[in-house]
This record gives C-alpha cells, sequence and structure tokens, in this order.
C-alpha cells in the first residue's frame, strides 16, 4: 500500500529530504551534500542517493511510496517539471528534473519553487493551518515569499507571483542583482540588516560589535546584532527597529492588496522574534488600511527546518490529490 510521501529540499549546500507518512509525521529525515559543482546530472544521483537512503536503507520499498515532492530554487515551470534556471547551480539550465526522476521510480514527482514548497508545509501542517488567506516570507540570507489567496497558492502568468523581495522601497537605494535597485530585499534580510548596520559604522557610530570583532567588520552577522540587541546596544536596537520598520511598511502594501487573515514569517531570520516583529507590528498598525490591518496576525513560523522537506511532501500530495479527482471526473 502506498503510504509514505517523500519530500525533497534542494539547496545549493545540501540536499535535505524526509520521509512522511499518512499523518504527515516524519519517519526519516536525512541531510547529504548537494556537489553543486559537479553538475546536474551528478545532482540528480545524488537526489536519488537520498531517496535510497531514505527507503530502502530503512526497510521500505518503493512501491510504498505515494508520491515525491520537491523544492528547486529559481525560476522554474511547476506543471511541466521542469527547472528553467537556478542560480547556485553551475550548468543548471532547462534541467527536466520530472522526467529523469520518472525513468526511475513508480510513483509521480512533482517540482515547485522552494519558497512555495515552504508555504504548502506552513499552510497545510504549520503555522498557517484552516487559513484561506495567507503570506508567507522566508527570511533568510535573502527575503522570499508566498501566497494563498482565497484557498488558492498563487502562482501567476510565469508562475514569479510573490516576489515581495524586490518590492521597490527606495527610488535610488541599494542596487539588487535584479537590475533595479532599493528593492526591501536588500535591506530586509540578513545580508540587507548587516549592511544597514556597516553603513552606520562607516558615518563614526559605534557598538559592541567592534569589540567582539576586533573591527573585522566583514565577519559580522545578524545573529550578533540580535545578541548586541539583546544586551541594548543601542546601534544593534537602532538597527533592528530600522529593518523591522521597513518590514512593516513593506506589509502594510501587502495587507492593503491581499488583505490576509495571516502572516508567517519564517527563514532563518525569523529568530530574531519579537526583536524585530515588535516594529513591524507597530508599522502595520499604524499604515496599513485599519480594518485589513486590524484582522490580520503576524506570528513566526512553526516548522523550522522541516518546512522545506515536510512542505514539498505536502505539496505533492495535494498535486497528486487533485490529479486523481481530474482522472476521476
Ligand atoms: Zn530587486
Amino acid at each position: 500500500m502506498n503510504t509514505y510521501t517523500i519530500g525533497i529540499d534542494l539547496g545549493g549546500t545540501n540536499i535535505k529530504a524526509g520521509l512522511y507518512n499518512a499523518e504527515f509525521a516524519p519517519v526519516r529525515e536525512l541531510s547529504i551534500p548537494t556537489e553543486a559543482a559537479n553538475g546536474p546530472a551528478h545532482v540528480l544521483e545524488r537526489i536519488r542517493l537520498a531517496v535510497s537512503m531514505l527507503t530502502v536503507d530503512n526497510g521500505i520499498s518503493l512501491q510504498e511510496i505515494a508520491c515525491m515532492g520537491m523544492g528547486v530554487p529559481g525560476l522554474l515551470d511547476p506543471k511541466e517539471g521542469l527547472s528553467i534556471f537556478s542560480p547556485n547551480f553551475p550548468g543548471w539550465e532547462q534541467v527536466h528534473v520530472v522526467n529523469e526522476m520518472k525513468q526511475h521510480y513508480c510513483f509521480p514527482v512533482f517540482i515547485d519553487n522552494d519558497v512555495r514548497v515552504n508555504l504548502y508545509g506552513e499552510w497545510l501542517h504549520g503555522a498557517g493551518r484552516d487559513c484561506s488567506n495567507l503570506v508567507l516570507l522566508t527570511l533568510g540570507t535573502g527575503l522570499g515569499s508566498g501566497i494563498v489567496h482565497d484557498g488558492k497558492v498563487l502562482y501567476g502568468t510565469t508562475f514569479s507571483a510573490g516576489e515581495i523581495g524586490h518590492m521597490n522601497m527606495f527610488r535610488q537605494g541599494r542596487p539588487c542583482r535584479c537590475g533595479s535597485s532599493g528593492c526591501l530585499g536588500r535591506y530586509v534580510s540578513a545580508v540587507g540588516m548587516v549592511n544597514t548596520f556597516k553603513e552606520k559604522l562607516a558615518a563614526g557610530r559605534e557598538s559592541i560589535i567592534q569589540e567582539w570583532t576586533g573591527g573585522a567588520e566583514e565577519v559580522i552577522t545578524a545573529k550578533m546584532i540580535s545578541e548586541a540587541y539583546d544586551l541594548a546596544d543601542p546601534l544593534a536596537v537602532e538597527v533592528m527597529h530600522e529593518t523591522g520598520e521597513l518590514l512593516g511598511f513593506g506589509l502594510a502594501n501587502v495587507i492593503n492588496l491581499l488583505n490576509p487573515e495571516r502572516i508567517i514569517i519564517g527563514g532563518g531570520m525569523a529568530a530574531a522574534g519579537d526583536r524585530l516583529l515588535q516594529s513591524v507590528r507597530e508599522t502595520v498598525s499604524a499604515h496599513a488600511l485599519k480594518l485589513s490591518g486590524g484582522s490580520c496576525d503576524i506570528v513566526q513560523a512553526e516548522l523550522g527546518s522541516r518546512a522545506g522537506t515536510l512542505g514539498a511532501a505536502a505539496y505533492a500530495q495535494q498535486r497528486f490529490g487533485s490529479e486523481i479527482v481530474n482522472k476521476t471526473i
């Protein structure tokens, strides 16, 4: 009987993989190096190795797998199962991931954007359970988002909906690799917050972090800013508040546009918690439309490091389920 679902979270450094039972409880989860420098064929082989380690090595046959989902970074076409381009994977262009996997497995395989599989995870099994309108932010090295609107995940014409990180906040701001400048993600992200901190140091401000690093600015991290905030370091407090305030203005736009019931903050920088979210909530409360802002909760994600694999598995189950329904009709 097909009782298990597999989720793969394909990252530039590691492939995370999870095997989940019918109730989506983890049976086994693991992580192996991606070895992306060796090219697409090698990466696909590494994914198959992870699947074997989850199943055969665990006494579970491939016939017991209902379906598999994969979160893949970069541009892709989820309907065709085609990964068009992924910036952190050398030589990775027009890789037909689903067709490649079909040659090896009897169960269906589905791919989607890495942020969107996180959205499926939090929506179906995490902080967004029972919500029909929600936005998930992944706040890490960069800033991404996924949207559920009136019970449906938004994709857009080129499957690019939800690029909140490229919302323009300043006409003449920091340059962005998208070709524009002043994009929200250039400020509200681990890299962005550290850059704000460094700009203030360059302007002559002082911080306890300079003592920790011996003045070496290149080793400053977002986590250090969080730790300095806890010691009431004035510069760290100011940078955290400014970052939260800017995110609050961005989310006020999102709330006015989409009227979500909940905004979920995930990703590594979500660990800053209320240090960041207090300013976010205050800014939203002051600037979003009163009815929309007042009916939207801003909360932390629940699934943590499991979000990618569990989300990919949940996504696959939903795609697989809708295919069965469509065939029946
Ligand atoms: Zn941009």
